[in-house]
């Protein structure tokens, strides 16, 4: 038996160092993925219930590792936030989404948003990081959107609403994402300069099965009209999820009933949106 114990001990500690070894070794290859212009956006339409159009997109960050392929932004960005990287990343992502919502804006109007990390949202040059991107690039504060977690509301904090109130006085705008997941209370929701609540997909995805979260997507459309803010659904996979927010009187809604993310070569080919030539 003890034998066997230490057999077991010695495959437990091998496959931990694995591990490690694993993590430190995309932890540098992280580190030199901007430099090597390995990063990409993907672009997932959003659409307007009423007339069909997208009416702008949702940049969602990928890895175009040399070898592994695509790596999906839930396995680096929890890295890139530990050790501080998020930050610059960040920053790539703010230039590259306001460098397309120029481009696009030109053919059209289409509101890019920008996804944040809390990391992110901390720093204290975000404002002006954001500000000077727009200003390099040209965009103009309708053209970008900035989506952040509803955690970050639940610190009720000085600095949080300060920072919101400074994107506010900008004239952009910004998004709680995942909203129904985290625990925010309804006084936040009406203190912080909210524009939009996107529903998260867990909801969408059991609005026909589960009455309760029905009514609890329901009860989300009147907070939202009430304090004046819009809604997206996200995640809308089938034509039923479709018509019962249609029947809800839902406005967008965002997921791969409509589109994957794309690349934005294949976002400018949508037909419900006019080409870039
Ligand atoms: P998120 O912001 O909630 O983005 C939505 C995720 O759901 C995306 O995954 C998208 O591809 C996926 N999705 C969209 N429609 C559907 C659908 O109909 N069904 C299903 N099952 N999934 C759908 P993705 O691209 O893997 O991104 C995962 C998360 O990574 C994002 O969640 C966001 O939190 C984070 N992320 C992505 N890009 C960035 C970025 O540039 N910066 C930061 N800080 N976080 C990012
Ligand atoms: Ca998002
Ligand atoms: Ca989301
Ligand atoms: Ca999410």
């Amino acid at each position: 038996a003890k034998k066997a114990g230490r057999n077991c001990f010695a495959i437990y500690t091998e496959a931990l160092s694995r591990q490690l070894d694993e993590r430190m070794e995309m932890e540098s290859e992280l580190r030199q993925a901007l430099s090597k212009q390995e990063f990409a956006l993907f672009y997932q339409p959003k659409i307007c219930l009423k007339s069909g159009k997208t009416i702008g997109s949702e940049a969602l960050l990928r890895w175009i590792h040399p070898s592994k392929g695509i790596i999906s932004p839930l396995k680096f960005i929890p890295l890139a936030e530990e050790c501080g990287l998020i930050v610059e990343i960040g920053k790539w992502v703010i230039g590259e989404a306001c460098k397309m919502a120029v481009r696009w804006n030109q053919v059209g109007e289409h509101k890019v948003a920008i996804n944040l990390s809390a990391k992110q949202f901390q720093s204290e040059t975000l404002v002006a990081d954001v500000k000077s991107m727009m200003e390099a690039t040209g965009c103009h504060p309708d053209w970008i959107e900035l989506e952040i977690t509803e955690s970050l509301l639940l610190e009720d904090d000085v600095d949080v609403l300060h920072t919101l109130k400074q994107f506010r006085d900008a004239g952009i705008s910004i998004a709680i994402d995942d909203f129904g997941t985290g625990y925010s209370s309804l006084s936040y929701l009406a203190k912080y300069p909210i524009d939009t609540l996107k529903i998260d997909r867990s909801f969408i995805n059991s609005i026909q099965t589960d009455p309760q979260r029905a009514g609890l997507v329901k009860a989300i459309f009147s907070i939202a009209r009430c304090l004046n803010q819009s809604v997206v659904a996200e995640g809308v996979e089938t034509q039923d999820q479709l018509d019962f927010l249609t029947d809800l009187d839902c406005e967008y809604a965002q997921g791969y009933l409509f589109s994957m993310p794309v690349n934005a070569e294949s976002l400018e080919q949508n037909k419900e949106w006019p080409a870039v030539v």
